[in-house]
Parts: structure tokens; sequence; C-alpha cells
């Protein structure tokens, strides 16, 4: 398969990173990953757009415009006869001497690569278990930086738990999940975290909310508790490879006697709608 390195796209096992990279180092870089189907990105623009964002408020160069960046993805996924999957990049801040200071004679290092997935896979999953966890990460959540180790810990948590996500929470309040947003469901209505310092903006997110507008759903974006949490009608979380996915148990405890709710089937039938849509394209 190929890689993308900065501008080029080389085998797989020619690609070398540079020990010294700050990325390797430090975590100091940024990431997207987006889901294709029949070879379409799905929602591209406003997963580059987050990526600007996530660049801009670390003070990254980016080391090509935009358009150059978007072209080169779209390039990787067709070098790769990428059909279904993932197509995954990531931008550090480049090698240099380890200080922690940004260095000033270095520029960004860019590299990406798919997996193959099949959808079906994915939608197979359907209905998961969680676990709470502790969201102990640091205060700006809403970049999507390659620093993952409080995700990663409490996505272990879950998978130690024989879950499949950890649902975060600082004090009383839910944020999000270790790799995904959370959202309940009351009296018919959507609740999620507000887009705030403590959640990542998700763009599944963001594309239920218009689903859920578009259906004449209620939604709110404010916080909620634990308790609302628990005693939700409807638990389910979104993300790029997740979709839309219901949470049927939370530390052992049933979300509407562990199946789908009426609200999660709407949706996903709606989610589903728009994929078929895209192939057919
Ligand atoms: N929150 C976190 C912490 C995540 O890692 C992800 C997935 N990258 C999401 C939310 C969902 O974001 P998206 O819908 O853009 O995949």
């Amino acid at each position: 398969s190929f890689v993308l390195y900065q501008d080029q796209f080389i085998e797989r096992n020619q690609a070398k990173v540079d020990i010294e990279d700050r990325g390797y180092q430090f975590g100091d870089g940024i990431y997207e990953a987006m889901i294709v189907y029949s070879s379409h990105i799905f929602l591209l623009e406003p997963h580059m757009k987050r990526l600007e964002r996530s660049a801009h408020e670390l003070n990254l160069n980016l080391p090509y415009s935009m358009d150059h960046l978007t072209r080169n993805i779209k390039r990787l996924v067709e070098i790769n006869h990428l059909t279904d999957g993932i197509v995954y990049f990531q931008i550090t801040r480049g090698a240099a001497p380890r200080q922690h200071y940004f260095p000033e004679n270095t520029s960004s290092v860019v590299t990406g690569s798919v997996v193959h997935k099949e959808r079906s896979a994915a939608q197979g999953t359907r209905g998961i278990k969680a676990v709470l966890a502790d969201d102990i990460r640091w205060l700006r959540c809403d970049i999507k930086t390659l620093n993952l180790l409080g995700n990663v810990l409490a996505k272990q948590k879950a998978h130690e738990e024989g879950a499949g996500e950890a649902i975060l929470h600082r004090e009383d309040t839910v944020t999000e999940g270790s790799s995904s947003n959370v959202f309940i469901v009351q009296n018919g209505e959507l609740v999620t975290h507000p887009a705030d310092h403590f959640i990542l903006n998700g763009i599944t997110r963001l594309f239920v909310l218009d689903l859920a507008r578009r259906l004449t759903i209620p939604v709110h974006e404010r916080t909620f508790t634990i308790d609302e949490l628990m005693n939700a009608d409807e638990v389910f979380i979104t993300g790029t490879s997740n979709e839309v996915n219901p949470v049927l148990e939370i530390n052992g405890h049933l979300i509407n006697g562990g199946t789908p709710g009426s609200i999660e089937r709407k949706l996903i039938e709606a989610f589903n709608a728009e994929v078929e849509w895209i192939r057919a394209l």
C-alpha cells in the first residue's frame, strides 16, 4: 500500500520518520480521520476546516495550502484503490533537537495512510456496552491533537471491562466518549454537550445535529449529568467509524431495556439513506 509522506506517495515499507520528530517525542501535532464510502470521502470539507482550526490553535504551520493538502488526501484514496474504509493523516511540528519550545528552522511533517474496511462490518457492531471513566484530559479537548493518552487509557479501561466505549465525565458532567461524542434522548429530545473546550466538536456530531433538525427532532446543546445519562430514554455515540451507535448498557445498567430506541433507529435510517445517496453518485 502507498502512504503519503509530505508531498509524495511512497510504499508503506519505504516510509521513515525521524526519531526526533516532535510528533513522536511530544505528541506535538494534529490529525484527522475520515470515512470513505464508494471512493467518496464523507464530509471532507468540514474535516479539512477542523484541521485548519487545530493547526491555528497550536500555531502549527501548514506546509502546503489547504487545497493542495486536500488534493493529496484524495489522491491517497485513489492510489490505494480505497473504496470503503478510513483515510487518516497527521501533521507534526517536524523534527528538531529535543527542546520543548517551538524549533525555528523546521518544517511540519505530513503523513497519511488508509485502512480498507467494509461498512457492513461497522454496522454489525451496532449497539455497544460502555463504562464510565474519569475525564483526566487537558482543557483543550476541542483541538484534535496527537496527544491521546487520556483517551487511550479510558478506552483501555473499557476494553478490559468488555465494553466498546468509555463515557468520560468531569465530576458530575458527562463530556464525550474516549473517541466519540455522546448524545442522550429525553422525552423525544436530543441533548449533547456544547462544543466548547471540553469536547472535540465531532464532524459526525455536527452531521447528526443536522439530521435531527431535518427530522424535526428538538436538539439541546447543553451539559448533562451522569444521573441524566443513566436515566435517559436512549444513549448513543457518534463518530467517523461508529456513525450513530446505540449504547445499550452502561456500567452494567441497561438503557432502554438493552435495545436501540426509536430516535436512534430514525437517525440510523437517515444516516443510511445519506450513505446510499453518496454511493449512487
Ligand atoms: N471525540 C473524540 C475525543 C474523538 O477522538 C472523536 C473521533 N476522532 C470524536 C469525538 C468524534 O469525532 P468525529 O465525528 O469527527 O469522528
